[in-house]
This record gives structure tokens, sequence and C-alpha cells, in this order.
């Protein structure tokens, strides 16, 4: 194919409008997703006052900010609400953008994950970033994210054609991802608020919480934690494992 230079440069500029859409698209969703994370309904209408605290000429350049990553989850929300994290440290989880089935396509990288593929994080294992991931084509679902040491991959081993490599791209880096765990404690009074504090010290945020009775002596308490990666993760769980009342902890598997 013979490109001229007149097509080249409207190819150039074909290019860079669809990767600025494609961030803008990106952005809308972050900030939409933002907003819900709060349980508020995201309008327009609210940005426009921000705008005025914000370095942006328009929606759609904030939009392209937020997709590029180079306006901050954190500082969008302050922007639009000023004085929010006032309380909460800058780099606390909360403040951070979740990995959810919702934003999963952006976080995550592979073969195959095309626009209009849709991803799901396997709530058998609860991938985070820093964990090795690998996608399952599931029928009707898209791609379910695995870490690779899940248990439900072992049935799967004969099937390679439904394997797809993943990795978390750079921005994960800056995100919230909820990992589970489940900790078997002593049935004791104040066990729970014990282990409750180390993980808020630790920087973790529980999300949710189960409790099973196991015996008179025992108890298991199954916990989702937001967490900023499988590092961090790890460092909560250790930071339980020292207390007096956690006989054992350990992360979601599969069918353990
Ligand atoms: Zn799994």
């Amino acid at each position: 194919m013979i490109v001229t230079g007149k097509a080249r440069s409207a190819l150039r500029r074909l290019t860079r409008s669809s990767e600025s859409e494609e961030y803008r698209q990106i952005g809308y969703m972050l900030a939409d997703h933002a907003f819900a994370r709060e349980d508020k309904t995201f309008s327009e209408s609210a940005l426009s006052d921000a705008l005025t605290r914000l370095p942006f000429d328009g929606v759609e350049d904030l939009y392209i900010a937020l997709g590029k990553g180079k306006l901050a989850i954190s500082d969008f929300m302050e922007g639009v609400f000023p004085g929010r994290s006032e309380h909460e440290p800058a780099g606390a989880i909360i403040n951070r953008d979740l990995i959810d089935d919702k934003t999963a396509k952006v976080y995550v990288k592979g073969e195959g994950l095309r626009e209009g593929v849709s991803l799901q994080i396997g709530e058998c294992c609860y991938p985070i970033p820093g964990d090795r991931s690998i996608g399952i084509l599931t029928p009707d679902t898209g791609i379910v994210i695995h870490t690779i040491d899940c248990d439900s991959l072992e049935a799967l081993e004969d099937q390679p054609e439904l394997w797809i490599d993943l990795g978390w791209r750079r921005a994960a880096d800056k995100t919230a991802s909820v990992g589970q765990v489940t900790a078997t404690l002593e049935h004791v009074p104040g066990a729970l608020a014990a282990v409750t504090v180390i993980i808020g010290e630790a920087g973790g945020n529980v999300a949710n919480i189960k409790t099973v009775k196991r015996s008179p002596a025992f108890f298991d308490l199954v916990m989702d934690i937001e967490v900023a990666d499988a590092r961090h993760l790890s460092q909560i769980v250790a930071a339980m494992r020292a207390s007096a009342y956690v006989v054992s902890v350990r992360r979601a598997r599969a069918n353990v």
C-alpha cells in the first residue's frame, strides 16, 4: 500500500482522535464509578462547579485527563466535593479507584481483551494486582479472572484454549481491590474488634464481614478487605497472624 503524505497525516489524526475518544470513555467510566463508590449519582452538571476548581477547559478535557491517569481519582473527587478528603489521609484506600467487574478492563491487559469483551473478577480467588492472573473464556460471561493457583483452574487443565495470560497495567498501582480472607478466631469477647483494628492500622478497609460459628471455642470470619495490592494483603494477613486471638488466616481459594 502506498501512503501519501496527506493520507499519512490524515491517518495520524484519526489515530489521535480515536485514542482521545478511548481515553474520554475510560475517564467517563472512572468518574461515574468514583461517584457510585460513594453512593452518589453521577451527573455532568455536578462537574461544572468542579471545573472552576480544576485546571481543565471542559468536561471532555477532564475525562481525558482522568482516562490517561493524569488526574488522580482522589484529586477529581476533591475538586467535585471540596473538603471530602480532610478526614482521610492521602493515599487512603477509600480514596482510590476500586477495581471491580466494571473497571477491570482498564487495569488488566492480555491477548484478546478487545472492546466489548466483558471481564469478571473470580469470586473464588479474588485476584488483585500483584497476583499472577489467568483469564478463562467462559460462555455467556466473557472472561473470568483467576489467580494462577485458584483451585477452580484444575478442572480446566486439559482445555488450554480457554486460558488467557493476563497482566496488570501500571495504572493498577494506584487502585484499591477487594481481597478475601478467612480467619479462624478464638471465641472470646474482643476478638473481632481486635482483628478489625489490626486491619485498619495496616491500611486495609473491611468492606464486608461474615461470621461462621465453628465450635464453642472458635469461629470463622470471612472478610472482604479493600487493599492496594497482593503485597499489602500479605502484610495484613501477617499482622493478623501475630494476634493472640487469631488461630489461622488464609486468602480465598476455591473449594477450600
Ligand atoms: Zn478463581
